[in-house]
């Protein structure tokens, strides 16, 4: 679609069912990281549009509009909103690409429709999950059932900026909560075109409220409101750590975090038997991603030594597959950086990697910057140890690190010696391997001869410092937006 064709950017805040200026009346810029140009100005929501937001959710959630519609009728309302993004996925998917950089492959073939999927999923979900009876004698009847946390905050990331949304939203919504989503200022657009869609699916006003602004105002008004039963989080690690100070310092709210990851490929000595070339597609589609901006990206290849050398081969072989370039052109499946400070965080990383003895196999400088943008070519190391920067910490490029090891046991070991615990693969011929390593990874998902983050109905969240609090997607997604109440009563 030519730019030209899009509908007119809305660029301000949707709080209890209209578009409205932020209070200050100041906007911020938002860029296209292709090209360095200013796209639109935003409005810069802060603390007061953050109150009157959780304000105007408050009272929606309270006089039951959407918490006492009968799930039925949520669901009827949020299948429309399924259709109704499916019929402007080629105007959402431009937006993201327009202002995060992400090829608009991507985005027509993977986040549109698995947004489409996952509203559809979880409006479904709504009137057929059951609550429980408790195993009471015949004198007393005893209930456990499940209500809606309430007022929840989502606050959310530019990496995948309209599907993390609709993680949230989804389930939120089909559990009968009402929102305040505050988005990233790096990626503002689809989050509030998608408040103006909920309202024409006949969301009521109140339910869903947008409020675009910088996290460290906006956000933290939200993590640190008294007023909001719940704060849903995607990600870094370091800012998911405030939001458990926030919650400890207001009115411990509850806290689900999904955060960063430094996720394993797993390539074991009997995968030489498998179709390398298979193998060395899904291991770059595992790093390269979505430029690498992945917290599930495949970034350290631990490989055994015995098929390193040819698989490394197949890598470089299979590279050019990985075309950088303009977001918008259909074949470009590497877009820019976010933005200028993370192209230099990333450079910063791949020098450092040199320095601490890496071998550069392929990549590891910025390419097309005629254009203006961010752009990294895909960079291999091959050669480097586990206890480099480049294999301890994540780099949200497209940047891989292979590590060689020399026994199965070695490689879980390297496999789990990381903070991080959020996705891994293992590529096996042998299925008694193939479950043993699973089981023995310290991961919240883990792809069998594949690269996988399971699909709608999986839940998906990382142990240790990669998640905290529960899941998105899946019934435990669904779960975690509600409260548990038990209701006893004597029979007599
Ligand atoms: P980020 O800096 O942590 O930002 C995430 C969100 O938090 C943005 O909306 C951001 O707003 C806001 N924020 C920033 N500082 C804040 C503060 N002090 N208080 C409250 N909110 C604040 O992460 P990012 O750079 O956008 O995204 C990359 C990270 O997300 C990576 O670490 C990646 O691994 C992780 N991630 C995790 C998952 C998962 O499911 N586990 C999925 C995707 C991404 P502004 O942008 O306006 O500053
Ligand atoms: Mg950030």
């Amino acid at each position: 679609m030519a730019i030209a064709a899009l509908p007119r950017f809305r660029t301000q805040a949707f709080i209890d069912g209209r578009f409205i200026d932020a209070a200050s009346g100041e906007t911020f810029e938002t860029e296209n990281p292709a090209t360095g140009e200013v796209i639109a100005r935003v409005a810069a929501g802060g603390v007061e549009d953050i109150d009157r937001a959780v304000k105007a959710a408050r009272r929606a959630f309270d006089d039951g509009r959407w918490s006492n519609q009968s799930p039925a009728e949520r669901k009827r309302t949020l299948l429309r909103l399924a259709d109704l993004v499916e019929a402007n996925a080629e105007e959402l998917a431009t937006l993201d690409s327009l202002e995060a950089g992400k090829p608009i492959s991507d985005n027509r073939g993977g986040d549109l429709p698995e947004s489409v999927r996952t509203i559809r999923w979880f409006a479904e979900a709504a009137d057929k999950v059951f609550d429980a009876v408790a195993p009471t004698g015949p004198d007393a009847l005893g209930l456990i059932v499940r209500e809606p946390v309430g007022v929840v905050g989502a606050v959310v990331p530019w990496n995948f900026p309209l599907l993390m949304a609709i993680w949230k939203i989804a389930p939120a919504l089909a559990a009968g909560n009402t929102m305040v989503v505050k988005p990233s200022r790096l990626t503002s657009l689809s989050a509030i075109r998608l408040a103006e869609l909920a309202a024409e699916a006949g969301l009521p006003q109140g339910v869903l409220n947008v409020v675009p602004g910088p996290g460290g105002t906006a956000g933290q008004a939200l993590g640190r409101h008294m007023d909001v039963d719940k704060v849903t989080f995607t990600g870094s690690t370091e800012v998911g750590r405030q939001f458990l100070n926030y919650a400890a310092e207001s009115n411990l709210k509850e806290v689900t975090l999904e955060l960063g990851g430094k996720s394993p490929q797993l390539v074991l000595a009997d995968a030489r038997d498998l179709d390398l070339d298979v193998v060395a597609e899904r291991v770059l589609f595992a790093a390269f991603m979505n430029q690498g901006q992945n917290c599930s990206c495949g970034s350290r290849l631990i490989v055994d030594r015995s098929v390193q050398e040819a698989l490394v081969e197949r890598l470089v072989e299979h590279l050019p597959e990985w075309i950088v370039g303009d977001p918008l052109q259909p074949d470009t499946k590497i877009g820019p950086m976010i933005e200028r400070p993370h192209l230099d965080k990333v450079m910063g990383y791949i020098e450092r990697g040199r320095a601490e003895g890496a071998r550069v196999v392929v990549g590891g400088e910025r390419v097309l910057e005629e254009s203006g943008g961010h752009f990294v070519a895909p960079t291999i190391f091959d050669d480097a140890t586990n206890s480099m920067t480049i294999a301890r910490e994540e780099i949200f490029g497209p940047v891989l690190t292979t590590i060689p090891f020399d026994s199965e046991d070695d490689a879980i070991r390297l496999a789990n010696e990381t903070s991080y615990g959020l996705a891994a693969s293992v590529y096996t011929k042998d299925l008694d391997t193939a479950f043993r390593v699973a089981r023995a990874l310290r991961v919240g998902v883990v792809g069998v001869n594949n690269y996988s983050e399971g699909d709608v109905f999986t839940p998906f969240g990382g142990f240790k410092q990669s998640g905290f609090g529960g899941r998105d997607k899946g019934l435990e997604a669904l779960e975690q937006y509600t409260e548990k109440k038990t209701i006893w009563v004597t029979l007599g």
